[in-house]
């Protein structure tokens, strides 16, 4: 009943692109305090995070992402904040992996919390798979960027623990920052060649406004290429499907693979089919975008599922958003847009 009858009456945007994947935010909380992401400065004491009311109960997020399944979502994916502190978070993977459609159920997680008894937990729920995230494999260097003191080998034995569990293969997010943690690109592409893990290389974004983001901090795709090469041949890999935003690469030995996400210097504003629904549910139908559409107020007002799902098709035929084909070949276009709503609120 949540499949949609035919693939003609699925929406597409104003620029031909359909909508294939939903990032659902659960809380806009965090442990870390990543310095590109939630820098303490501002994300510290005197913070206002969001009321526990304020929040999409797990019954509200299953009606969203079931309207959003009818318009032709398959991959569902938890983020945050981080989304291992929302509580009984597997209660809602429950939920979400009985939803007929659903094709890829995934988490992306910071693995603080991720113990061997968690991982399972979410195994059972339902959960397909598991992102990590993880910057460095140099203690000094991840605790400066995590800013609560929190060591590497608790984050490695989080991935262990997700691949135990038959989480995997586990994807590892690195985003790479001139200055901070760009000459480790080698170092983490050779730590976990041959494990299974995935590691994905992700170029330094200038997500909401209090990163301070600039252009001379971004290692581009090309150079972590060219890093990872130098140490162990590499070559492209035809991509899974289009859209993917990893650019994939083998190494030339059978030892593997990495992808890199090149949102700066190569944009894939024109294969996006993402939308983002933030932890109080607003749907952002762009990473980048200054405003979200307010489905929260509609849920507690009551709307049947037939009109929420004509919201969710409404919404995406309206869309024309391409922010990081802006950035990059169209700059003076920038300040126009207005600023943009932070990652730890929508979930990256
Ligand atoms: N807390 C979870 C985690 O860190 O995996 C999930 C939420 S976090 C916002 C999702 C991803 O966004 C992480 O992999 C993080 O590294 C990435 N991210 C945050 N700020 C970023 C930025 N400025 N540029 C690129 N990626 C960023
Ligand atoms: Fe938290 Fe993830 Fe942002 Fe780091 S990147 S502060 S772990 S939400
Ligand atoms: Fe998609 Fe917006 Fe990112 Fe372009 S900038 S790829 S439209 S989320």
């Amino acid at each position: 009943m949540d499949t949609p009858a035919s693939a003609a009456a699925l929406p597409t945007d104003t620029r031909g692109r359909a909508l294939h994947d939903l990032r659902i935010s659960v809380t806009d909380r965090c442990n870390f305090r990543c310095v590109y992401c939630m820098p303490k400065s501002v994300f510290g004491a005197e913070w206002r995070f969001l009321d526990r009311k304020d929040l999409l109960s797990f019954e509200e997020i299953e009606r969203v992402a079931r309207a959003f399944v009818r318009c032709g979502v398959r991959k569902l994916r938890l983020t945050g904040g981080e989304p291992l502190v929302r509580r009984q978070l597997e209660t809602l993977v429950e939920r979400l992996a009985r939803i007929d459609g659903v094709e890829d159920l995934s988490l992306t997680t910071n693995a603080a919390l991720l113990t061997p008894a968690r991982a399972e937990a979410l195994k059972s729920a339902g959960l397909h798979r598991i992102n990590v995230s993880l910057d460095s494999l140099r203690d000094e260097v991840f605790k400066r960027i995590n800013d609560v003191q929190f060591p590497v080998a608790k984050v490695l034995a989080g991935i262990d623990a997700a691949a135990a569990a038959g989480l995997g293969p586990v994807k590892v997010n690195m985003v790479v920052k001139r200055g901070l943690n760009g000459d480790e690109v080698a170092d983490v592409a050779e730590h976990f060649r041959g494990t299974g893990h995935i590691v994905r290389f992700i170029e330094f974004m200038d997500v909401g406004n209090t990163n301070g983001w600039r252009l001379d901090d971004v290692m581009g795709a090309r150079e972590i290429a060219e890093a990872i090469g130098a140490r162990f041949p590499i070559a492209p890999v035809q991509p899974n499907y289009r859209g993917e935003v990893a650019k994939r690469w083998r190494y030339v030995d059978g030892a593997g693979e990495v992808g890199i996400i090149s949102s700066v210097t190569r944009p894939f504003c024109g294969g996006c089919t993402r939308a983002r629904l933030s932890a109080e549910g607003k749907v952002y139908t762009c990473l980048f975008a200054s405003a979200g559409t307010d489905f929260r107020a509609i849920l507690r007002e009551g709307i049947s599922d037939e009109a929420l799902t004509q919201r969710v098709a409404a919404l995406w035929g309206r869309r024309d958003d391409r922010y990081s084909e802006i950035r990059t070949f169209e700059t003076d276009k920038l300040a126009s847009l207005g600023p943009k709503v932070e990652m730890s609120y929508i979930g990256g």
